[in-house]
């Protein structure tokens, strides 16, 4: 044992401590998993040490064989991972093993439900990384010194994954991490050759550097050497290099878990390779479920960059749009210098042709995913539609494809889920039909008895039901689909065109004239609250609906704009009534001015009410119907 110096003892963080607590607890089922994180850490570290040597060559100290040794010690019942990667300082141990928690790791803690089960797969979900160690380990050493720095200044961690934890600095001539596992009572199974082999291959194949294990010595034991043969167990070779008919889907499940620091298992992947005036490979994954921080500007997102093979940086973000930002993978390229940073890829020309391509192959795969796995895809628009639904607005270029992609609740199937998409609505078009009619508003339940719609429940027409925040935006950018314009049905005269007959036309027209003296009394009674007065065609059993501008900004934009504080510009809607409904008949009939006023500013809010509207004053909503009601008992 070296001498140690500079010893003193550390309490982990808070969410550390909370994490461990809950990871030794609630991972039993699926020990083995330690041994993955922990190799995918070391390779990481590798990763790290070959780009940063790429400007500092002398940081290999000569040794430029890089690999990762894993051994056992079946007496002491220990495993030990060593790797001869960048390694890490006594501060970069301190704040990474202990005090700095992962991001994201408030907001987990957060989501818990202190429902032991619950929470158990949620752990499971959020990516358990080098805390895992504690799974099977009672207590757990780190002895590391980062590349660069000189042999005294090695460090030795320490800890029962408790409280605390332990740091000295010590003597360590190579550089790398070297972490020994004091297996708990009832793991010693892991200290074993053929148990370790086989996890290593199970979870670790994809792993693009040399694995080795010591190769297990037949001979009398005084023949044993001192220092093991080593052999090579898993492939060690970078996964996306290999041709896709040489990778099994678990291989591909594995390696995503490693990019991704994901627990489970992605959606769909694809892996090309391309040739020709531009040169690289990508390995693109659609996760199973939503991060966290999907919708946190700052967070992290991106691919992981390799240039000929030699990892550059995690979270390259120039390679996919902002609306793709879930997408894990890599890319490696052939065409980019091994220097590039972040201020060349912003401006590389050859960026931008691979982010074209890349984005296609992204709508590509989800494209083909929603045609073979259905069932697949929901899960996917669940977690992912309201970004996907940022698309249209940020990529003009592949618009009517993203618009092929959305999925929407609709009057024509699904009870409020969203599953139909537009090419279903084009198909079921009623003849005559050759616009796509949709309705935005605040929930399902709300839209779907709204008045705007009982001209279409009339005539049999599918209307697309909008109900989440951005949805209203979204349309101002989606003009229209296979050649199909998009209509808003509370929106403007609704005009059905050909789905009106010709009769249809003419009895409208006769009817509208016949009201014209209505029109005029309800304009002077609702004066500077509304644009318009004018007869409905669209209602059926409700005497009156408010319609909004052509160009006016409708409900939700108007919502979204106060919340933001912005000024919204004032606009008042169009008053629609149904001639044939009983009340607006009485209204009709009432020759009492007092009355008639009061009635016709009682169905106006009635109407934004539908609407999901709020009033701008309910207490003289409230005042004037009570007085209709005490005239009606009187
Ligand atoms: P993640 O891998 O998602 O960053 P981990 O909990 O697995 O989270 O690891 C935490 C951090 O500890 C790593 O990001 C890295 O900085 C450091 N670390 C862990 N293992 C090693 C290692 N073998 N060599 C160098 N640094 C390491
Ligand atoms: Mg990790």
């Amino acid at each position: 044992m070296s001498v140690e110096t500079q010893k003193e003892t550390l309490g982990f963080q808070t969410e550390v401590k909370q994490l461990l607590h809950l990871m030794i607890h609630s991972l039993y089922s699926n020990k083995e998993i330690f041994l993955r994180e922990l190799i995918s850490n070391a390779s990481d570290a590798v990763d790290k040490l070959r780009f940063e040597a790429l400007a500092k060559p002398e940081l290999l100290e000569g040794g430029s064989e890089l690999k990762i040794r894993v051994s056992f010690d079946k007496d002491a019942k220990t495993v030990t991972l060593e790797d001869n990667g960048i390694g890490m300082s006594r501060e970069e141990a301190i704040a990474h093993l202990g005090t700095i928690a992962k991001s994201g790791t408030a907001d987990f803690l957060k989501n818990l439900s202190g429902d032991q089960k619950k929470d158990s797969s949620l752990i499971g979900q959020f990516g358990v990384g080098f805390y895992s160690a504690f799974i099977v380990a009672d207590k757990v050493e780190v002895f590391t010194r980062r590349a660069g720095l000189a042999a005294g200044e090695g460090v030795h961690w320490a800890s029962k994954g408790e409280g605390d934890f332990e740091i000295a600095t010590v003597e360590k001539a190579e550089r790398g991490t070297r972490i020994v596992l004091h297996l708990k009572s009832g793991e010693e199974e892991f200290a074993d050759g053929w148990r370790l082999r086989n996890v290593i291959k199970k979870y670790s194949d994809h792993i693009g550097l040399p694995i080795e294990l010591p190769k297990e010595f037949h001979g009398e034991e005084k023949d044993k050497p001192a220092e093991p043969e080593w052999e090579v167990v898993n492939r060690a070779s970078a996964l996306w290099t290999r041709p896709r008919t040489e990778v099994t889907d678990e291989q591909y499940q594995e390696f995503y878990k490693h990019v991704s620091h994901d627990y489970d298992n992605p959606l769909s992947w694809s892996h090309n390779k391309v040739e020709g005036k531009l040169e690289y490979t990508s390995l693109l994954y659609v996760p199973g479920r939503a991060p966290f921080d999907l919708y946190q500007r700052e967070a992290p997102r991106g691919l992981k960059l390799y240039v000929q093979r030699v990892f550059i940086m995690d979270q390259a973000d120039e390679f996919l749009p902002l609306y793709l930002r879930f997408i894990k993978g890599v890319v490696d390229s052939n065409d980019l210098s091994l220097n590039v940073s972040r201020e060349i890829l912003q401006k590389d020309p050859v960026i931008d042709s691979m982010k074209s391509a890349l984005t296609k192959r992204v709508l590509d795969m989800l494209e083909k995913l929603a045609k073979s796995e259905p069932e697949q895809y929901k899960t996917f628009w669940k977690n992912f539609g309201q970004v996907l639904k940022e698309g249209p607005a940020e990529d003009f270029a592949n618009k009517e494809k993203i618009a092929g992609l959305l999925r929407f609740a609709s009057t024509g199937e699904g009870e409020g889920e969203q599953v139909v998409s537009l090419g279903d609505y084009v198909s079921r078009l009623k003849e005559g039909q050759d616009k796509i009619y949709f309705l935005t508003g605040e929930s399902y339940a709300q839209v779907k008895n709204s008045p705007h719609l009982e001209v279409f429940r009339k005539k049999g027409i599918e209307v697309l039901l909008l109900t989440d925040r951005i949805d209203e935006w979204l349309m101002s950018y989606l003009t229209e689909f296979d050649g199909k314009s998009f209509i808003d049905v509370a929106r403007g005269d609704l005009d059905l065109g050909s789905l009106d007959s010709e009769e249809d036309k003419k009895a409208q027209e006769e009817v509208a004239k016949s009201k014209e003296g209505l029109v005029e009394r309800l304009k002077a009674a609702l004066g500077e609250q509304v644009a318009e007065v004018r007869v409905s065609h669209r209602l059926t059993d409700s005497p009156a609906i408010l319609a909004i501008g052509e160009q006016d900004l409708g409900l939700q934009m108007r919502q979204i704009l106060e919340a933001s504080g912005q000024k919204v510009p004032d606009s008042k809607p169009i008053f629609e009534f149904n001639p044939g409904h009983p009340l607006i008949e009485k209204l009709d009939a009432e020759p009492d001015e007092d009355r008639f006023g009061d009635l016709s500013h009682i169905l106006f809010d009635q109407a934004a009410l539908a609407a999901g509207d709020s009033l701008k004053d309910p207490a003289a909503y409230v005042q004037r119907l009570n007085k209709l009601l005490v005239e009606l008992s009187a």
